[in-house]
């Protein structure tokens, strides 16, 4: 059995997201938390880059943390448009997002160049949050485990532990769809990753927190977050404010 381990539920803003409405949704969420006490839970917002400073003033004295949604492999240099893991923990961030399946469908980037990423959110000292997940087309030809224990293998660099890793299984049709894989599907999808994590890690894979995302709402997000081997959620629309994240928060707080 797997050890216990302290969830995270992360939000993806993706591209999405103005500086005034931004910060008030965030403040009303640390408002919520400071009223909850406690978190038995880390709780994670990864807005678009431009919102990252101005949130950094929202978050302060909250126990909300900032990520970000991708970066370069490089630590510097010319690359127009991209940002380094580098800046992002300048910026303020803890965590990066790398792999997800809009970043390796409509960016192109292979397993190797999700690795490559993961490489340098480490060498910046954040944790990364590698997403992993099958295609609509992969899952109706079984081959869901196939998939991802080939982007688990290719994606995820030596050296990861159960601190500086966070493996998130987002099946690619489930995204914004509001489709979801049935229960016993993640429980078995995460069971799979588990194995593969420990047989890799060891005693880091034990403890490496497991994510589930794919149209995660407070409708559905108590009987996913309860399941064996699901340690929290990577939650896209849902996060965007604070009325619809709270209560997905709260499953595991
Ligand atoms: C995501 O973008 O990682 C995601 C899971 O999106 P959604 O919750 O909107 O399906």
């Amino acid at each position: 059995m797997a050890a216990k381990v302290r969830p995270l539920i992360a939000g993806n803003w993706k591209m999405n997201g103005l500086k005034s409405a931004a910060q008030r949704e965030v403040k009303k969420l640390a408002g919520r938390m400071r009223k909850q006490g406690r978190p038995g839970c880390d709780v994670l917002v990864c807005p678009p880059a431009h919102l990252l400073a101005p949130l950094l003033a929202a978050v302060k004295g909250s126990r909300i943390a900032l990520g970000g949604q991708d970066c370069h492999a490089a630590a510097s240099g010319a690359h127009t448009g991209d940002i380094s893991a580098e800046m992002l923990a300048d910026a303020g961030c803890g965590y990066v997002i790398v792999g997800h399946s809009e970043r390796r469908a409509d960016h192109g980037e292979s397993s190797r160049n999700v690795r490559a990423k993961a490489e340098a959110v480490h060498r910046a000292g954040l944790r990364a949050i590698i997403c992993v997940g099958e295609t609509g087309a992969e899952r109706k030809r079984r081959q869901t485990l196939a998939v991802v224990g080939k982007q688990l293998t290719d994606s995820l660099p030596k050296g990861c532990t159960a601190r500086n890793t966070v493996v998130a299984y987002e099946p690619v049709w489930a995204i914004g769809t509001g489709l979801t894989p049935t229960a016993d599907d993640v429980a078995q999808v995460h069971a799979f990753i588990r194995a593969r994590m420990q047989r890799r890690f060891r005693e880091h894979g034990a403890g490496m927190r497991l994510l589930y995302g794919g149209s995660v709402k407070a409708s559905n997000a108590v009987e996913l977050m309860a399941l064996e081997n699901v340690d929290g959620a990577l939650v896209g629309g849902a996060s965007l404010t604070a009325t619809d994240f709270w209560p997905i928060v709260q499953t595991s707080i």
